[in-house]
């Protein structure tokens, strides 16, 4: 069985306390993303690609 988060082979034996997950980090992510740490994460990587492009923009303006 794949791993839904990560897609990455996981266990499908009872010995993998995390199934369907493929370790305790991508549960964690799931678990996340319901509590909507998911698209809070998501939103910081936007703010990093937008911040210096703003910052340029700014730049231009002044001079
Ligand atoms: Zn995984």
């Amino acid at each position: 069985m794949r791993c839904p988060i990560c897609g990455k082979q996981a266990d499908p034996t009872p010995a993998n306390r995390f199934r369907p997950f493929c370790s305790a980090r991508c549960r964690t992510t799931d678990l996340g993303a319901w509590a909507g740490e998911g698209y809070r994460v998501a939103g910081r990587e936007v703010e990093d690609f937008e911040h210096p492009d703003d910052l340029a923009k700014r730049k231009k303006i002044i001079h």
